[in-house]
C-alpha cells in the first residue's frame, strides 16, 4: 500500500478549515468566540491566523505584543482546533512605510507607491528583510510548542515586482553571476547590436520599463527570472527564520495560479514542505459550468505536479460568493460540495473557506470525515500537459504571432480542455520536468526550446511515448533569440517535418483540413511544413497552401510524435485526443462519461477511488462497467449510477 505522510503527524485527516483575521476584533473577542463556536459546530479543524496581523503585533517599532493571539490560539486549541500560523510580511504597518520609505515598492515607471495595499514592500531592500527576520523570529520562538501549531504559512499569495534602486542593483548583480561577469556575452545573448541596444557598461542596465527599455527579449525575461529568484530569496530568508526555532514544523505558502503570471512557482516549490493554492472559480457565468470546473482542475493539476503529486492545500477559496468579483454571484446548492470535493479529487488535502454559508461547510465537514481513508492517497497521472511560464513570458514579450492576442495558455488549456473531457488523469508540468512516468507528453505552442529538452523528448519517443506538439514550436533558445538551423529546430528529426513560415489569420478568415474525409475549420494560425519522414495525416483545403500537410505523426522508435500545424476548433481537438486516448487506454475509468461530467482518480496502491463529479446543473445518468462501492451512500451499485445536478459521488470497486 503507497499512503503518502500526512502533512501534520499532530492531526493525520483531512484539514477543513477556515482563513480568520481575528486582529480585526481584539476590542471584540465575543466575536471570535462565536467564530470558534460555529467552527466547531461546522466540523472545522484548523484555523489560519495572522496574515495581516503585523501592526496588531508590532503597534510600534519592537513594541511587541502577542498576548491577543495566545488567547485565541489557546481557546482554538481547548476547543480541539488547530492553527496555521501565517508571518505577516504581505501587508506592512503604517509606522513601518513612514520610517523607513525604502520598504514600499516602486512601480516600473521608477515611482514609488504610497503606502497602503497588498504586495506593496520591496523583497530586496535590508530593512524589510531584517524587520521581517525579527517578527517571523519572535512569532516562531513564542509558539515552538504550542501544540495547536501544526504549520507556518508564509507571507501571503507572493507576487508583483520592484524596481527601485536596490532591486536595479541586485538585478545587475544577478546578471554579472549568470554571465560570468561578461558583458560581451550578455550582450550576444540580448542580441544588442541590433537597432542600438548595446551596453557599454554594466551600470547602463535598468529594468524593462514602458516608458524606458521594453524591447530587449532577453533583458524581459532575464527581468522576470530575476524577479523570481529576488522573491524565493525573501521567502527564504523568512522560512530560515522560522526552521531555526520550528524545524520540524511544515511550511508552505498560497500561490495564485492563474492571477499571478510574473513569478515561477516551480522555483516556490522547491523551498516548500507543502505547496498550497486559493481558487475562486466563478461559477454559473458567461460559460457552462464545466468550463469553470475544468479551468480549476488545470490549476489543481498544475499545483500538485509542482511538488511531484504529493497532495496539496487549497488554502483559501468560498463556500459562496466572492466579494470582488465583477457579479458576485451566489453558489447553487451542492456548488460548495462539489467545489471542494474537487480540490480532493485531484490530490489536496485540505480545503480552506472563509465564512459564508454555515449548512454548506458543516456538509463539507461531515463528508471529509467519512473520506478519511482516502487521506494519503496520490493521483497517478499517466498525461502530462506543458506549460511553461518562461514559455509564456518569452511570447508575451515578442512582436510577432497575433500581437492583439498572446493566447498561450489558452492554447494549453484547449489541449487539457479535451484530455479532462476524457477523464485523463494529467499533470501540468514545465518542460524541466522528467517525462519518462507518463504516456503522453502534450506541448502545445512551445515555442521556447530549452537546453536539453529535444533531447529528452525524443528519448521519451524512443522508448514508446507519443509526443504532442504543435505550431510555432522549437523557434528560440531560453534567452529568447531565435535558432538559425531552421524550425521546428532540434525538433525537426524527433517530428520529421520542416517548418517553412506560418500563416496568420485575421478572425474573419478560416481555413480547413480534412482528415479521412473529416473536414475541421482552421483559425488565427496555419503552419505550413513539409514533411521529411512524418506520415501525413491531415491537409489544408483551402489558400495557396491547399493540399500541404496539416496534421503529421512521426514513428521514432517505439512511440509517436505529431505535429498539429494549425489552430483547430474544439471539436478537432476533441476527436483528435479521443482517439488517441482510447487507442492507448489513457481514461481513468472504462464506461462512458457525458459532458460536464469528470473522473478523477486517488489510488493507495491496493484501492482505486472514483471521483464523479456532474458539472451540469441537470441530473445525468452514467453507465458503469461493473459493480462499484458508492462511499457516502455506503451501497453498492450495478448498472445506472444516478448524479443529481452539481453532485458527486465517490466509488471503490466492489471487489
Ligand atoms: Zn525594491
Amino acid at each position: 500500500m503507497v499512503k503518502l505522510s500526512p502533512i501534520s503527524e499532530r492531526h493525520p485527516h483531512f484539514l477543513h478549515g477556515d482563513g480568520n483575521n481575528p486582529d480585526q476584533w481584539i476590542q471584540m473577542p465575543e466575536i471570535v468566540d462565536g467564530d470558534i463556536r460555529l467552527m466547531k459546530l461546522s466540523g472545522c479543524n484548523v484555523m489560519l491566523v495572522g496574515i495581516f496581523a503585523w501592526s496588531a503585533l508590532e503597534p510600534e517599532e519592537t513594541k511587541f505584543e502577542v498576548s491577543w493571539l495566545d488567547k485565541i490560539i489557546d481557546k482554538l486549541y481547548e476547543d480541539g482546533v488547530n492553527v496555521i500560523l501565517a508571518t505577516p510580511s504581505g501587508a506592512r504597518p503604517a509606522w513601518l512605510a513612514k520610517k523607513y520609505p525604502e520598504v514600499l515598492r516602486v512601480q516600473s515607471n521608477l515611482v514609488r507607491n504610497l503606502y497602503g495595499g497588498g504586495h506593496n514592500y520591496c523583497y530586496t531592500s535590508p530593512v524589510y528583510r531584517k524587520k521581517t527576520i525579527q517578527i517571523d523570529s519572535l512569532l516562531a520562538q513564542h509558539y515552538r510548542n504550542h501544540p495547536a501549531l501544526i504549520a507556518w504559512h508564509i507571507s501571503n499569495e507572493y507576487c508583483g515586482e520592484c524596481h527601485c534602486d536596490l532591486c536595479q542593483e541586485a538585478f545587475r548583480n544577478w546578471l554579472k553571476i549568470k554571465y560570468n561577469g561578461d558583458l560581451d556575452k550578455l550582450n550576444h545573448e540580448w542580441w544588442t547590436n541590433f537597432w542600438n541596444h548595446k551596453y557599454s557598461d554594466w551600470n547602463e542596465i535598468e529594468s524593462p520599463a514602458p516608458n524606458g527599455e521594453n524591447s530587449i527579449h532577453g533583458l524581459s525575461i532575464d527581468w522576470k527570472r530575476f524577479v523570481t529568484d529576488q522573491t524565493v530569496d525573501f521567502m527564504k530568508s523568512e522560512i530560515s527564520a522560522i526552521k531555526k526555532f520550528t524545524p520540524n514544523i511544515p511550511v508552505t505558502t498560497n500561490l495564485l495560479q492563474g492571477s499571478c503570471r510574473n513569478l515561477d512557482y516551480t522555483k516556490f516549490a522547491k523551498e516548500l514542505d507543502v505547496v498550497s493554492i486559493d481558487t475562486y472559480p466563478a461559477g454559473h457565468y458567461e460559460q457552462p459550468d464545466w468550463k469553470t470546473a475544468c479551468n480549476t482542475a488545470f490549476t489543481y493539476d498544475f499545483i500538485r505536479a509542482l511538488k511531484d503529486g504529493k497532495p496539496f492545500m487549497l488554502m483559501e477559496s468560498t463556500p459562496s460568493m466572492t466579494k470582488w468579483m465583477r457579479t458576485c454571484k451566489l453558489k447553487r446548492p451542492g456548488m460548495h460540495m462539489l467545489s471542494s470535493l474537487q480540490a480532493v479529487a485531484h490530490g489536496a488535502v485540505a480545503e480552506h473557506c472563509g465564512h459564508g454559508v454555515f449548512q454548506d461547510v458543516t456538509e463539507v465537514g461531515q463528508v471529509l470525515k467519512k473520506l478519511d481513508s482516502t487521506t494519503g492517497t496520490v493521483t497517478k497521472a499517466n498525461a502530462a500537459v506543458i506549460y511553461d511560464i518562461e514559455n509564456e513570458w518569452a511570447q508575451d514579450s515578442i512582436y510577432g504571432l497575433r500581437n492583439d492576442l498572446k493566447n498561450y495558455k489558452q492554447e494549453v488549456l484547449r489541449h487539457y480542455q479535451s484530455l479532462w473531457k476524457n477523464s485523463v488523469s494529467v499533470d501540468v508540468i514545465s518542460s524541466e520536468k522528467d517525462f519518462s512516468k507518463y504516456k503522453l507528453i502534450v506541448a502545445p505552442v512551445l515555442y521556447m526550446l530549452k537546453p536539453d529538452v529535444a533531447r529528452r523528448m525524443e528519448h521519451f519517443v524512443e522508448s514508446g511515448g507519443m509526443l504532442v506538439t504543435t505550431y510555432y514550436s522549437g523557434i528560440v533558445n531560453e534567452n529568447n533569440l531565435c535558432f538559425l538551423e531552421g524550425f521546428p529546430s532540434q525538433l525537426r528529426k524527433l517530428l520529421g517535418i520542416r517548418s517553412e513560415e506560418v500563416d496568420t489569420l485575421y478572425d474573419i478568415e478560416k481555413n480547413a483540413v480534412n482528415i479521412n474525409g473529416q473536414v475541421y475549420e482552421a483559425d488565427t494560425y496555419c503552419d505550413l511544413i513539409h514533411s521529411e519522414t512524418a506520415e501525413i495525416i491531415g491537409t489544408y483545403e483551402k489558400d495557396f497552401y491547399a493540399g500541404r500537410p496539416a496534421l503529421t505523426v512521426n514513428k521514432v522508435g517505439d512511440g509517436y510524435a505529431y505535429y498539429i500545424a494549425f489552430r483547430g476548433e474544439h471539436v478537432f481537438l476533441d476527436d483528435f485526443y479521443t482517439k488517441l486516448v482510447i487507442e492507448n487506454k489513457l481514461k481513468s475509468v472504462d464506461f462512458p462519461t457525458p459532458e460536464g461530467v469528470n473522473v478523477q482518480k486517488r489510488s493507495d496502491g491496493i484501492n482505486e477511488y472514483l471521483f464523479l463529479m456532474n458539472f451540469n446543473p441537470e441530473p445525468i445518468d452514467i453507465s458503469l462497467d461493473r459493480c462499484y462501492h458508492e462511499i457516502f451512500a455506503e451501497c453498492n451499485i450495478e448498472g445506472i449510477l444516478h448524479l443529481n445536478g452539481y453532485d458527486i459521488k465517490i466509488l471503490i470497486d466492489c471487489h
